[in-house]
């Protein structure tokens, strides 16, 4: 099976880095036009032009829904529709239970659950029939590692916003599933396990039932599909690309 996104345009949030650049580099080799967006003009202009494809760069913080309102109008405007939103754009913050202060709260939060709920408010009005959103959830949903509760708990409610969100817009043939990651080796994995990243993944890599880690290209091999028509009554769905590793 080949996965065909032609005629489709994709937005894909936190597009420069790590899962979202790899993720809107495929989906632009299965033929769609992607936009991607971040914070930081250099990097997701460079992005833009390493994925190539005619890729749109927009500079938008997903914490703020006008600038998310502003980046789909200018989909709109620039592709012509939008068919297919990954809600990618995810931090965490390490901090044990009694050293969670509002800034960390409020960052991890405001970005993983306001953030997804901004993206897929701006983008539902120029969404259609087959029209198919992706939120990325993690295994840490179940059992985030120590330090990470907060970042657990916003990705479990990737599950529950796809859960209900499908009751919500029924009728409308717009499907909403999740893609939980375990380790995936990007950038912000390496910045979690701090100076002792390489020995940490090691052990990683020891404790995985695969034997290693997975790559970004990996995670966005089960997006594209679920992007695509071929999952086209696949809804409400949490798939793990994790090598059988719950880290
Ligand atoms: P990276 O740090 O490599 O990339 C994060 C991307 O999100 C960057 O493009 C960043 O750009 C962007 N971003 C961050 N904050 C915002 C914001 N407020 N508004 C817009 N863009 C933002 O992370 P990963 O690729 O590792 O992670 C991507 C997603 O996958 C996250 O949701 C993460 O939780 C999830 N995940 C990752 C796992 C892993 O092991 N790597 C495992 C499970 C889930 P900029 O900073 O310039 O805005």
């Amino acid at each position: 099976m080949r996965i065909d996104l032609t005629a489709k345009v994709a937005l894909v949030t936190g597009g420069s880095s790590g899962i979202g650049f790899a993720i809107a580099k495929q989906l632009t080799e299965c033929g769609a036009a992607v936009a991607i967006t971040g914070r930081t003009r250099d990097t997701i202009d460079s992005a833009a032009s390493s994925i190539g494809g005619g890729c749109l760069p927009i500079v938008a913080d997903v914490t703020q829904a006008d600038e998310m309102d502003a980046a789909v109008q200018r989909i709109g405007e620039t592709l012509g529709g939008l068919h297919i939103v990954v809600a990618n754009a995810g931090v965490g913050a390490n901090a044990p239970l009694g050293e969670i202060d509002d800034q960390k709260f409020e960052k991890v939060v405001g970005t993983n659950l306001k953030g997804v709920l901004n993206t897929v408010q701006s983008a539902l009005p120029m969404l259609g029939h087959g029209a198919s959103i992706v939120l990325m959830g993690s295994t840490g949903s179940f059992e985030a590692p120590s330090t990470m509760s907060v970042y657990g708990a916003t990705k479990a409610g990737m599950r529950a916003f796809a859960k209900t969100w499908i009751k919500d817009i029924k009728g409308r043939g717009i499907r909403i599933n999740v893609v939980s990651p375990g380790a995936i080796d990007t950038p912000s994995l390496r910045d979690a396990l701090g100076s002792d990243g390489d020995s940490a993944i090691d052990a990683l890599n020891e404790r995985s039932p695969i034997g290693r880690i997975g790559t970004p290209e990996e995670v966005a091999n089960v997006v594209a599909f679920f992007a695509s028509d071929s999952a086209s009554y696949i809804n409400g769905e949490e798939l793990y690309v994790d090598g059988g590793l719950k880290v």
